[in-house]
């Protein structure tokens, strides 16, 4: 007999079309540009601290409020304690900020981060997706225009094409939607060129949330820790929200790691620049062979051959060790997202592309 294997979920489990994560391959063959992973270690500050760590206090609760990691960052981003949020990873605060924050609507671009939805339908909140122009930037009008109450979403730089606004585009959107929360998941904005956070618009903007991460730019994506930063009352809903579900969500280790980073910035400062090298002329090594490059601020380029379909190039590539990105929406079936790894893997990659 074939059991129905939905017959004990309830209607939010079947009608959820969950977010589908990059593939983590079990064996290590592949050259791995598909998650946006850092390719350099975490500084060696975080693996000491993290080793120092492991003893007889793992008995013990982590402390749930997180004060020292969220001294840490306030200290580096020159806000207090108080505006500081820490979770474990950047998508539980997302998870925690939609269910807090939007009701009626929530807008974000028609091609960002494959979440949002996601987490748009777990809440039932409704939203409306404005298309990116044909060069996938976004258009300020459609988020600053007078019209519904409406909360606001995207990454700065944007996911998966790697474009960026400058911070003083962002705070038109968040100056023209007083009445609202616009989240700023600034996932990758360490490695734009310039810098590019709302972060310090926060004292002078109370509806304006800064998601953070340090799976990306602080190589700790196993770690799983990610901070928001915002008005104090803006804290204190993702804090109600976080002990309705669990209070302890950033573990011992996770919270003394994650300090480390923060003591260790000519580290952090060094692999980045590292990865922008690389990111710049892995771009110009493409863009010569006749590829679309979209111009990049993240850790990633996405990507569109002149003659290959994408299924077609995503597949060679992985018969050729090379595991990239794609993205099933019509609009972007034919471009790979492709991480920046170190030097001699993204020369494989550019090998596999000639060939
Ligand atoms: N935001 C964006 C735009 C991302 O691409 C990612 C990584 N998948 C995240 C948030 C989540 O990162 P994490 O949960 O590892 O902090």
């Amino acid at each position: 007999m074939k059991r129905d294997e939905r017959a004990f979920w309830n209607e939010r489990v079947r009608d959820i079309a969950p977010y589908t994560p990059g593939e983590q391959p079990r064996d290590r063959r592949f050259v791995k540009l598909n998650t946006n992973e850092n390719p350099y270690p975490p500084s060696p500050l975080v693996i000491e601290a993290l080793k120092q760590a492991v003893d007889d206090r793992l008995r013990l609760y982590p402390d749930p409020e997180c004060w020292e990691l969220r001294e840490a960052i306030a200290g580096r981003f020159e806000v207090q304690p108080e505006q500081v949020f820490a979770g474990n990873g950047s998508d539980e605060i997302l998870a925690f900020a939609f269910g807090a924050f939007f009701a009626d609507k929530v807008l974000f671009p028609d091609i960002t981060y494959s979440f949002y939805p996601v987490y748009a339908q777990l809440w039932g909140v409704p939203f409306e997706r404005p298309q990116l122009s044909g060069d996938f930037s976004i258009n300020l009008d459609d988020y600053t225009k007078e019209s519904l109450h409406a909360g606001v979403v995207f990454p700065n730089p944007n996911a998966p094409t790697g474009r960026s606004m400058d911070a003083l585009a962002v705070l038109s959107i968040v100056t023209a939607r007083k009445d609202s929360v616009v989240i700023v998941d600034e996932a990758y904005a360490a490695f734009a060129k310039k810098n590019l956070s709302a972060a310090p618009y926060i004292a002078t903007n109370p509806n304006l949330l800064t998601i953070h991460t340090l799976s990306k730019s602080a190589s700790l994506a196993g770690l799983r820790v990610g901070f928001a930063i915002g008005d104090e009352s803006l804290i204190e809903g993702l804090r109600r929200m976080r002990d309705s579900f669990n209070s302890y969500t950033v573990d011992r280790l996770a919270q003394v790691g994650a300090v480390a980073v923060m003591k260790d910035k000519a580290y952090y400062d060094y692999i980045t620049r590292k990865v922008v090298n690389t990111r710049e002329r892995v771009s110009a090594a493409l863009s010569s062979m006749g590829f679309e490059v979209i111009p990049s601020d993240a850790n990633f380029i996405f990507i569109r051959s002149p003659s290959r379909k994408g299924e077609v190039l995503f597949e060679r590539l992985r018969e050729k060790g090379v595991l990239t990105r794609r993205f099933n929406d019509p609009r972007i079936a034919d471009f790979l997202r492709v991480s920046i790894g170190t030097d001699s893997d993204m020369d494989m990659f550019l090998e596999a592309c000639r060939e």
